[in-house]
């Protein structure tokens, strides 16, 4: 007798298979004509920056970053001057020549542009270099001089416009990137670091021990809730409250195979991750005060995932619990960090940060809310 097998010998595609798969649907139809360029940067060695630990020997670490001929990305954008928004609508193929034009702009008079979090320090090799940064190791008192990441994720940090004395929350917090990040302002007069996961919070407590003195690891409480229950656990409390949501984390998506968001046995986790962004968003808004400031970030290009959370959030927070939330504007992050990142020009709120072979960070999406009530 012969007997079809073929649902056991049918090969299983990848999930990296499966996830290249999807976004080719996806995100040929979202960015048309720019996928092409998006998915063969994706796909590409990603370039990393370097978070100068403000607490180990800085002048000794900005030289040597400084001698491998990287530079500090948020330091060089304070030349920057305010442009003719033509500028900041340009594509990514358009960046390059537009940063010759800022050039030229920055010998203009300066003007104001919103604050940023103070104090962070982040090099970078200039667009096109692709060369790499080595681990930091350990000073005299053992403290780690940098932090290796990628440097499109300081971008929500600033935008969180950290002020003296803030009491602050890192919703989803692990492995810590972002929390440092957050720290070296030296403003939090406290941060609530949290995530779900205990073993990705024991990463996330060991990054703390190895790049921060003692007196500081005071002002961080690190917990391991789930960031849906926080709006009820501790409303209205925070001055700043980061909300950097678990997603389909493109570029590793297409890289490990392990433990993958696509692969089929978490296809119904995949398929929930935007209601668990937004629920983690509207906690992310209840535990802000009033005139609190919350950023919503995420590592993936999905409008469903980005956009349409927030566009859910400021609604279901005027619904349910008539709270109204404005979206910032932070438009001037293109003007300010053109020369370093490629911004994706039609973001209708927040920001997108679009991988690109000259400069391979990404992506990154942002957006910026405020609690007005
Ligand atoms: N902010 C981190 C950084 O910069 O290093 C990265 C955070 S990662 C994008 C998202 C995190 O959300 C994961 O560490 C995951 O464990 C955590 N997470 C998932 N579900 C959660 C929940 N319900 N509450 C809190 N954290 C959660």
């Amino acid at each position: 007798h012969y007997k079809k097998k073929w649902a056991a010998t049918t090969p299983r595609i990848s999930s990296i298979r499966l996830a290249l798969q999807i976004f080719d649907m996806n995100y040929g139809a979202q960015f048309g004509s720019l996928w092409p360029s998006i998915r063969i940067s994706l796909l590409s060695e990603q370039k990393y920056g370097a978070l100068v630990n403000n607490f180990s020997d800085v002048l000794q670490i900005t030289q040597q970053l400084e001698d491998l001929n990287a530079t500090d990305f948020i330091w060089e954008s304070k030349t920057v001057v305010q442009e003719p928004d033509s500028i900041a609508q340009l594509g990514a193929s358009e960046l390059s020549s537009a940063s010759e034009t800022q050039t030229e702009l920055s010998l203009q008079q300066e003007q104001p542009v919103p604050s940023l979090s103070p104090n962070i320090k982040c090099y970078t090799f200039p667009k096109g270099d692709i060369s790499i940064f080595h681990p930091a190791k350990p000073d005299v008192i053992g403290i780690l001089g940098y932090y290796l990441l990628d440097a499109a994720s300081i971008l929500p940090v600033l935008a969180l416009n950290i002020q003296p004395d803030d009491l602050v929350l890192d919703l989803c917090a692990a492995p810590g990137g972002k929390t440092l990040a957050l720290l070296q302002t030296g403003c939090c007069r406290g941060l609530a670091a949290n995530d779900l996961s205990t073993s990705r919070t024991r990463r996330l407590n060991d990054i703390l021990h190895r790049y921060l003195p003692q007196e500081l690891q005071k002002v961080v409480r690190v917990t391991s809730w789930d960031g849906r229950k926080w709006g009820e656990l501790e409303t209205s409390t925070f001055d700043r409250v980061l909300v950097d949501v678990p997603c389909t984390n493109d570029r590793h998506s297409l890289r490990e195979e392990d433990n993958n968001i696509f692969m089929r046995m978490r296809k119904g986790e995949r398929q929930n991750l935007p209601r668990l962004q937004l629920e983690l968003l509207v906690a992310g808004i209840l535990a802000a005060k009033p005139g609190g400031e919350v950023v919503y970030s995420t590592c993936s290009l999905s409008q469903l995932q980005n956009e349409y959370v927030i566009e859910r959030a400021v609604e279901l927070m005027a619904i349910q619990y008539q709270i109204e939330v404005q979206v910032e504007d932070l438009s001037y992050f293109r003007k300010l960090f053109q020369s370093t990142f490629s911004f994706y020009p039609d973001c209708r709120l927040g920001e997108l940060i679009l991988p690109h072979l000259t400069a391979n960070f990404g992506p990154m999406y942002f957006c910026k809310l405020r609690r007005m009530s």
